[in-house]
């Protein structure tokens, strides 16, 4: 699988202390993506500016010449990178860093199950992304031997996905964490890059095969994105697709968490200048839900003060 990152003691994928599994590759490209590093397929190389002491070594030592000195700093070209990943290896500062290895399906789950003895009784692995689904053959490999340990498995996908790979995955999920963020089709085109038909579709049969008895709980995640998502109209929308029909809504506070990101990966982030939302913002839309009959709603994530 081509991964991104593992990370250990989480507690915002799903229920209890988590380790989390973030794999490269999505099919959307929302403007406020807080994991930017994600949406590639392919590795990418990322430049951390406090722990370079502009040795130089690294353009240096690329055979290609995809690194360059910027104005800002250090530059790098996704077309030229061959990923032989030689100015990781000379950097004498880790300074350099690649996202994006691989690795087998037998060394994610030896290096996933080492914290099984911190996951207690609610805890466990979410397979998150970039989007799971993509690799949905290792995916469901891995699910299925994190089964034989007896351990929780959730599965976090923004929907964009054939139906037909998500399905594979159903029976070795416990949790399905699944990503509703705008209703309306042109909306999510302008946002994402990508429509929203085959989201929704997927998400009916997901519902569809609940009420059949499946076992899986489902979750949705809405990010509450300032002047994307945030609006009455489209909680109301979204309200009507989820209803009472979920385990958990979750409305989740837009947060700036990822500026630094953006900046090593030299691009500038649109919602910069975005504040907070505040308590007051998430309890109006929690109650717009709510009112249109949805049930198990709750908001999560920072607030500002009130001014
Ligand atoms: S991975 Fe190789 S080609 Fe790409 S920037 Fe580093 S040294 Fe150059
Ligand atoms: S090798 Fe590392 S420390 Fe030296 S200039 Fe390149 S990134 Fe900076």
């Amino acid at each position: 699988m081509k991964v991104l990152n593992i990370q250990r003691m989480s507690t915002e994928d799903g229920p209890g202390l988590r380790t989390t599994l973030f794999v490269k590759g999505c099919p959307l490209k929302c403007k406020w993506c807080h994991n930017p590093e994600s949406i590639a397929c392919e590795s990418s190389i990322e430049w951390f500016f406090v722990r370079c002491m502009g040795c130089n070594t690294c353009f240096e030592s690329c055979p290609t010449g995809a690194l360059k000195q910027g104005q800002d700093g250090i530059l790098w070209s996704e077309e030229k990178c061959t990923r032989c990943f030689k100015c990781e290896e000379v950097c004498p500062t880790g300074a350099i860093e690649v996202k994006g290895i691989d690795m087998s399906v037998d060394e994610l789950f030896s290096e996933l199950i080492k914290d099984k003895a911190f996951f207690g009784e609610d805890g466990g692995i979410t397979l998150s992304g970039g989007e799971i689904c993509i690799q949905y053959k290792e995916a469901a490999q891995l699910l299925e031997m994190l089964g034989t340990e007896e351990i929780h498995r959730a599965l976090d996908t923004c929907g964009l996905c054939q139906w037909e790979h998500l399905n594979t995955l159903l029976p070795h999920t416990d949790l399905v964490l699944y990503d509703l963020k705008l209703y309306d089709l042109q909306e999510h085109i302008e946002w994402t890059g990508a429509d929203n038909k085959l989201i929704l579709e997927n998400f009916e049969k997901l519902c569809h095969l609940r009420e059949q008895g499946a076992k899986f709980e489902l979750w949705v995640r809405t990010p509450i994105i300032p002047d994307a998502t945030d609006s009455t109209e489209n909680i109301k929308a979204l309200a009507e697709v989820v209803r009472n029909r979920v385990d958990r809504w979750e409305l989740c506070a837009f947060n700036n968490l990822c500026v630094d990101k953006y900046e090593r990966l030299g691009s500038q982030w649109e919602f910069l200048d975005k504040p907070l939302m505040r308590e007051s913002e998430m309890e109006f839309l929690l109650k717009i839900a709510e009112s249109t009959g949805a049930k198990n709603v709750l908001y999560t994530g920072r607030t500002r003060m009130e001014e």
